[in-house]
Order: structure tokens, then C-alpha cells, then sequence
């Protein structure tokens, strides 16, 4: 495979931090960077790396690609191939670590696409099996520290370079709504009916208010989102993710989006000025059925949809990929861990997707996920305390913090319920979402 010329100038400036000063052209970037280990053709460039051969090996594709024993670092910076020679011939300096293609496997899920076996019962691939998780970066941005060694071996040599802004670049507020309601109507009714709760409480649990649903913690989230935009001195943005669609039986409960209660919410959520997403159903990923769940969620909403998250943050593998593109899709937000939180793609920054299978740089952009509230207190997840959660969440606010990133955020309404249903799972999300928002926004309300 070789990489294509746009995705490979793309894939050297966003490594050296200058992707927004020259998205996809090598001409345009202020800093000329080569990927090339022609002595005579590195004197035309300020930075080359030299390459390792990954992209043109035999192997490219397959397991034996990537490195199994211990890494090789630079200043305590692991990375998969080259060496760690750092030189300067000239005015041009000389890295022989091959960051591009290290980078590359990270950004753009090389590693799953050569493990296809390694999934789990929804068909993911895991935090625990991944390069980052073995060598303890999973909580910190590999990519993004890459990113920061160059600028320093750069400054070294006299070069100016931009520096982080030491903020977030903008804050993500995001929430997949699987349930809406706990009370969906008649079948409600039966349900609670059969719970034992008595005819009388069943009909009025089912035909009640959509507000005083259990699951309708709309407002907390409304409250709490505008509070961030309006304190945070950085941009804010909620998202809301709704369904479309969906036969599996682990994209129960389904819901249409036409009844008077679901006109309600999608009315509430444009009337806050947060945007709607398609939650992918769980099968949407590798049927491409999106573009009919995606036409579904726009004939409802009279908008187009452009963004997007799948439920169970199910495998993005190249055909879910190309097949989003295909259906207009520009924004993914599905690209964290279910079982860690942490950076899945190795940087906190949005990156367009390179197709492993054949080097193309897509149109589609990736916002890595950082945390879902799921993954903090389930116990086949990480299985945290509510003193744990935060510790582990505020390490990488840090971190997003420090490499002047993005931070999304994913809670579930029906997570933080105050009310007493044994589908409530852990009190605490709730008071953890607020303690994050109150620290992003540096307010000690
Ligand atoms: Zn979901």
C-alpha cells in the first residue's frame, strides 16, 4: 500500500501540529517536511523523517506489521518503527523514529483492520488488546506528544514554532438518547401491569407527562450544557444522537420518531440551540444502512444530518467508514473505547480519516471520544468509584488540556435519573457530570 500524496501531506502537518495552517497540502505549510531517505532530496526540506519501510513491506496489511516486543522511545515516547536517531545535516534536521507511519497506525485504526479476529460479543475491538493500552498510553495522546516532540527538537534548532494554547479547542457535550422514556405508552402499560404494580399505577406511569418521565432528564442536561457554553472560555457544543432505525434486539427500546412525546423532546433540544446527530443502530455500521436511517431522522427533524455516534460504540472498520462518507456523514464521534476511557485514536484533536485499506484521505472527521459514563462505573468496563471516575476523568481534562485538544463528553440521559427505578445504575454519574462541567468552566458554583 502507498499512502496517497494528499494523505500523506495531511498526515505530516498534522504531526507537526500545523494541520490547520495547511489541511492537506505539503506546499502551503510553513514548514517544509519531507518523508523521504534520498540524502540528496532531504536537503530541500527543513524536517524529514525517514522512512521504515511499513508502508511499501510485504507484510503491510497483516498482524506481522506491527511490532510485538518492546518499543523503542525518545525521550520516554514509545513509537512502532524506525530508530531513535535524531540528527541535523545542515539547516535540515533528520528523525529516523518513523513517527508518520507510527502516527499513521494509530489515527487511523491500522491495528484493528489487522486484527479482524480480535473482537468481543458486539463485535468491538478492545482497549485491552491495543499497542496504546499495553504500553500505558491510553490516558495520554500519543500522537499529540509526538506532535510535541517535533516542535521541540524544531525549537532546538532555532525554529520558531506555534505553541499550544494550553486550553481545550472546544468542549463536546454529547448524549445518545437509547431511551428516551421509561414509560413508552400502552406497552408500558403491560410491562409495569406484569411488574405487579397494580392496574392504577401502571396507567398512570404510562399515560403521564413526557417531563416526568424518569428518563426525561432533559432539562438537567439543557441546564447544565448552557451553563458550560456560557462560562466556558472556550466554544461549547451539544449534540443529542437519535436513533433512526434499528431490528437488532440490542437496539430495543426502538422508538418512532413521529409520536406527540418525541416531537416534544426533538422540539426542546433545536429550541435550546443544541444540534441532533443519528445514533446509528447497532447493525448500521456494516449493513450501510445509515442512509435510510439517516433520511428517517431528517424527515422527522426537516434538516439534514450530518453528524454522527453508533450505538455501543460499535467497530468503525473501513466499510463503516466509507459507507458513512457515502451517506453524507461529515462528523464521526464514535471513536472511543467502550471498555476505557482514554484516547482511541491517539490524539484529542479532530483528524480526518485515512483508509487503512488503501491510503485514501477521506472527508470524513474523526472527534475522539474521551469519556462515556458507561465506561467508568460498569463492572465488565472499568468498574470505577465515584472518587476514582473523577480522578481518571480530571487526568484527561489534563491531558486535552495540556495538547490544546478537543474533549467529548458522552452521558445517557437515562443515567441520571434522580428518580427511584432499579434501571437508575449509579447515583453518582450524575453528580460527576456536573463536578466535570463546574471544572471545565472554573467555576466553583
Ligand atoms: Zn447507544
Amino acid at each position: 500500500m502507498v499512502l496517497q500524496d494528499d494523505a500523506l501531506a495531511y498526515l505530516l502537518n498534522f504531526l507537526c501540529g500545523l494541520e490547520s495552517e495547511a489541511a492537506g497540502s505539503a506546499a502551503r505549510s510553513p514548514l517544509r517536511i519531507g518523508y523521504t531517505a534520498d540524502p540528496v532530496e532531504m536537503e530541500r526540506y527543513d524536517l524529514v523523517f525517514v522512512p521504515s519501510g511499513f508502508f511499501t513491506s510485504g507484510s503491510y496489511g497483516s498482524k506481522e506489521s506491527l511490532p510485538r516486543f518492546r518499543l523503542p522511545e525518545i525521550e520516554g515516547i514509545p513509537f512502532l518503527f524506525g530508530s531513535n536517531r535524531v540528527e541535523r545535516k545542515g539547516e535540515t534536521l533528520i528523525v529516523h523514529a518513523d513517527l508518520p507511519a507510527s502516527a499513521f497506525c494509530f489515527l487511523s485504526r491500522y491495528e484493528e483492520f489487522c486484527h479482524p479476529e480480535m473482537r468481543d460479543l458486539h463485535g468491538r475491538f478492545n482497549a485491552r488488546w491495543s499497542l496504546l493500552s499495553a504500553n500505558g498510553f491510553l490516558s495520554k495522546p500519543l500522537v499529540d506528544e509526538y506532535t510535541g516532540l517535533i516542535k521541540r527538537l524544531l525549537q532546538e534548532t532555532g525554529r520558531k514554532m506555534p505553541a499550544n494554547g494550553s486550553s481545550l479547542s472546544k468542549l463536546w457535550l454529547t448524549h445518545d438518547v437509547d431511551a428516551p422514556f421509561y414509560c413508552q405508552g400502552l406497552r408500558s402499560f403491560a410491562r409495569e401491569a406484569l411488574k405487579g404494580k397494580g392496574l392504577g399505577t401502571a396507567l398512570r406511569l404510562a399515560m403521564r407527562n413526557p417531563e416526568s418521565d424518569p428518563y426525561y432528564t432533559f432539562q438537567y442536561f439543557f441546564d447544565m450544557d448552557s451553563f458550560a457554553a456560557s462560562r466556558c472560555p472556550f466554544p461549547v457544543e451539544s449534540i443529542y444522537f437519535l436513533k433512526g432505525g434499528g431490528g437488532s434486539v440490542y437496539d430495543k427500546p426502538v422508538y418512532g420518531l413521529a409520536s406527540e412525546k418525541m416531537r416534544h423532546l426533538l422540539w426542546a433540544i433545536r429550541e435550546r440551540g443544541a444540534r441532533i446527530g443519528l445514533h446509528g443502530s447497532y447493525s448500521s455500521g456494516k449493513t450501510g444502512q445509515v442512509l435510510k436511517e439517516k433520511a428517517c431522522l431528517e424527515r422527522a427533524i426537516g434538516e439534514n444530518v450530518t453528524l454522527f455516534r453508533q450505538h455501543y460504540l460499535r467497530s468503525c472498520e473501513p466499510c463503516g467508514f466509507n459507507s458513512l462518507e457515502k451517506a453524507g456523514i461529515r462528523d464521526d464521534f464514535t471513536m472511543g473505547y467502550p471498555d476505557a476511557a482514554g484516547f482511541r485514536l491517539g490524539t484529542c484533536r479532530p483528524v480526518r480519516w485515512i483508509d487503512p485499506a488503501c491510503g485514501r484521505l477521506s472527508n470524513l472527521w474523526l472527534h475522539p471520544l474521551a469519556i462515556m459514563d458507561n465506561t467508568l462505573f460498569q463492572e465488565s468496563y472499568m468498574g470505577l468509584s465515584f472518587a476514582e471516575a473523577e480522578e481518571y476523568c480530571l487526568r484527561l481534562v489534563e491531558q486535552v488540556r495540556i495538547h490544546g485538544g478537543e474533549l467529548c463528553l458522552l452521558w445517557h440521559n437515562n443515567n441520571v435519573s434522580v428518580q427511584d427505578y432499579p434501571e437508575n445504575p449509579v447515583p453518582w454519574i450524575r453528580l460527576l457530570y456536573s463536578v466535570l462541567i463546574d471544572c471545565l468552566c472554573g467555576s466553583d458554583r
